[in-house]
């Protein structure tokens, strides 16, 4: 999907212009989805716009492009249909228990979580319904929480996909700014400083690199064959997280969450270095909360790697049984897709940094997705003939498939003993006593026989099973897990796998950079996950899921129509 624009990165220095006399109001750093929605709100009102990015146009949209393209809504038609009694109060609720902001500095944050909240419950679905999204129709529930009504987790299915994943999202925006006059992209442009004069941020400078016909995702070459130098009356950034920047995640790693982990895979590209955050924070933006992070611990291995230690998360259902690397069960309330805050810090407090999924084939068909658009061609690609025969076919989707196939986290066998033996087998485990793992598994299976259950797993299945949503599409009936017809067995390594940025640089509700004495550094504005997704971390400690895209979309229309007022 590359887009046919303007790309000058033979781009000269120049005070007021690019390289083709290219007179910008308003330079935006980063052509990822809260870039390019900001674009849009700045080109809407007639104008010029400069979108600088350090990638070549394979890339454009950033990170979002890659992802499921999850949406959080509040009282959808979606979700009436499906019987979900949703309300403002209650996302609101979730929200704020699962945000717990509890910092001076939250202050922000905790403006951008009610307007965000109003959002999503208000105008967000016909906004971009509107532009042309298109909404498939069953909701999923992600992070269920356990805990009570006031603390984590979302207490109905909010989880709305885009019908077509993360790149029918980027086009949304993409196509409004394609073969506009008053819009330019310079890709292979990065910016290394932002140019400050008096109080206000002026321009930006930085490196022209060297062309690249790398593909989308891969690294690219940082070789500079020139510099630049653009000014504008405001300069957005919009540049991503810090999630493909190992030494940026482990130096910022809380120290609330134990031990820093020594292994990680990436969820994110190379490009996501989390560089514009410092060089942010030198022109005068205060960065709140950098501590605040959300990784996932269900990564696996990605066999067909596109950047460097690239893994895959799975989106779980809730009957697999958790281990730790010592074989034993992980504490209540941490079931699968219940709690991911929750359990890294359990995980990283058990002095290893990765826990295994024991599971069977029947559980693995129905209940292991995967997370970004290239794990789901069926939703990607927009077809109903291929999600019906996809999901339809007995056995797992065809990617989940290939991962049980090649995938290096992966161990299938007949009985347990078997199981915990390729388990023992795989590289850097410690090795699992088969005595725990059967323990865990068979007071388990005990469980199931009977209607009642005191285990709190098997209650949390059955009780989602009451949702249709879940009972015909995500999670299976209760059944011993060494129940012979529910075979083969299946273990998973999981590693802990970066992916999102929760803290950033502080904005006002229009996207206005702050400095640390509260007042706005004037011609600066960020968006996206630079800016925590708004305000520096809109999602305090936790996130609710489908909250990323959706706080690009609305952080960028806000910094790029806030923008825009104070240029005209
Ligand atoms: C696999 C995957 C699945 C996901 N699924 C979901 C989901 O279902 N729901 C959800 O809500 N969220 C999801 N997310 C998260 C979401 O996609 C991201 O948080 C969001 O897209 C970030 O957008 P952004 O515009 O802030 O930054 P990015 O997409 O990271 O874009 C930033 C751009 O800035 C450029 N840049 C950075 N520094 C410089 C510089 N110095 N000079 C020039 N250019 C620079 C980068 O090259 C990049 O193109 C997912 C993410 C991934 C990777």
């Amino acid at each position: 999907m590359a887009l046919p624009c303007t790309d000058v990165s033979d781009a000269s220095s120049g005070s007021e212009a690019g390289s083709d006399g290219f007179a910008a109001d308003a330079i935006i750093i980063g052509a990822g989805l809260s870039g390019l929605v900001a674009a849009c709100e700045l080109a809407d009102r007639g104008l010029r716009v400069l979108i600088l990015d350090q990638e070549n146009s394979a890339n454009l949209g950033g990170q979002a492009y890659w992802s499921f393209g999850g949406l959080f809504f509040v009282d959808s038609p979606e979700q009436r249909r499906m019987g979900i009694r949703d309300s403002h109060e209650l996302a609101l609720q979730d929200w704020l228990g699962t945000a717990a902001f509890d910092r001076p500095e939250d202050y922000w944050p905790e403006q951008w979580a009610h307007a965000y909240v109003d959002f999503a419950a208000g105008e967000k679905r016909s906004w971009l319904r509107a532009r042309g999204l298109k909404i498939f129709p069953l909701v999923g529930w992600a992070e269920r929480g356990g805990y009570d009504a006031q603390g984590h987790g979302n207490s109905v299915p909010r989880f709305h996909i885009t019908w077509g994943t993360g790149p029918a999202l980027v086009e949304i925006f993409a196509r409004q700014l394609r073969n506009r006059p008053n819009v330019r992209f310079a890709h292979r442009h990065q910016v290394d400083r932002l140019i400050v004069e008096g109080d206000s941020v002026t321009g930006v400078r930085g490196t022209v690199l060297e062309p690249s016909d790398a593909p989308r995702g891969a690294p690219s070459s940082r070789k500079a064959v020139g510099k630049f130098e653009f000014r504008a009356s405001a300069v957005l950034v919009t540049s991503g997280g810090i999630g493909g920047n190992h030494d940026l995640v482990r130096k910022n790693w809380p120290k609330r969450m134990g031990r820093v982990p020594k292994q990680l895979l990436s969820g994110v590209p190379a490009h996501v270095d989390g560089r514009m955050i410092g060089i942010s924070q030198r022109a005068g933006a205060r960065v709140i909360n950098p501590d605040r992070m959300w990784h996932y611990t269900e990564g696996i291995t990605n066999y067909d790697p596109i950047w460097p230690s690239h893994g895959i998360r799975i989106i779980p259902g809730p009957s697999s049984l958790w281990l730790d690397a010592a074989g034993n069960r992980l504490p209540v309330p941490l079931y699968p897709g219940f709690d991911t805050l929750g359990t890294l810090e359990y995980i990283t407090q058990s002095g290893y940094d990765y826990t295994w999924f024991v599971l069977n084939a029947k559980i693995i068909e129905k209940e292991f997705a995967l997370s970004g658009q290239e794990q789901n061609p069926d939703l990607t690609g927009q077809s109903i003939r291929e999600l019906v025969r996809s999901r339809a076919r007995s056995g797992p989707p065809a990617p989940v498939q290939a991962f049980i196939d090649k995938g290096v986290d992966f161990v299938s066998a007949n009985t347990l003993r078997e199981l915990v033996d390729g388990m023992n087998e795989l590289p850097d485990v410690l090795a699992l006593d088969y005595e725990t793992v059967e323990a865990a598994v068979t007071a388990r299976d005990r469980e199931v026989a009977n209607k009642f259950s005191k285990d709190g797993q098997i209650n949390a299945i059955r009780a989602a099973r009451t949702y249709l949503g879940d009972r015909f599409g995500r999670v299976v009936a209760p059944h011993r897990l060494l129940d012979p017809k529910a075979g083969p067995l299946i273990a998973v390594k999981l590693h802990i796998l970066t992916r999102k940025t929760l803290g950033g640089i502080e904005t006002d509700l229009e996207g206005r950079v702050l400095k640390s004495d509260g007042t706005p550094l004037t011609g600066l504005y960020a968006a996206g996950e630079v800016a925590g997704f708004g305000g520096g971390g809109v999602h305090g400690y936790r996130a609710l899921e489908g909250t990323f895209l959706g706080g690009c979309i609305f952080s960028g229309r806000a910094a790029g129509r806030g923008a825009a007022e104070d240029i005209s």
